[in-house]
């Protein structure tokens, strides 16, 4: 997908502050952080969204909550408590259409969200 802003980070055509990759994750951090530690985690295929999830990527998104917690001990928000989120569609606010997970920490996190 030659126009995702995600593609194009994990091509390098997009400067990204990539703090973790492997075959198939890549994390960095949010442009417009939200909370102390604010991560993307995004499997390298594209995959629009989570309706867009085919029986053969679960182990797919198995390994993005295994990094997600990694992250999480590494960045020092494991102990006190961190988030992991997707947004899908509209009223859940998706602006990047290239799957991607949130991890969220380092301050009280309100329940529920806006
Ligand atoms: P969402 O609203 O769930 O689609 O989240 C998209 C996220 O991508 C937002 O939190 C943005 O701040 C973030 N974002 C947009 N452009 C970039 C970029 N170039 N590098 C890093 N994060 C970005
Ligand atoms: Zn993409």
């Amino acid at each position: 997908m030659n126009d995702c802003l995600f593609c194009g980070i994990i091509d390098g055509k997009v400067k990204g502050d990539i703090v973790y990759q492997d075959d198939s994750v890549v994390a960095f951090k949010d442009i417009g952080p939200k909370a102390p530690v604010h991560l993307l985690i995004i499997p390298r295929k594209h995959i629009a969204t989570l309706l867009d999830l085919e029986p053969g990527d679960d182990a797919l998104i198995g390994e993005i909550f295994r990094v997600a917690a990694k992250l999480a001990q590494e960045h020092g928000i494991a102990k006190n408590g961190f988030r992991v989120v997707v947004n899908s569609g509209a009223d859940a606010g998706q602006t990047v259409f290239h799957l991607h997970y949130h991890l969220l920490g380092g301050r009280h996190l309100g329940w529920p969200p806006g």
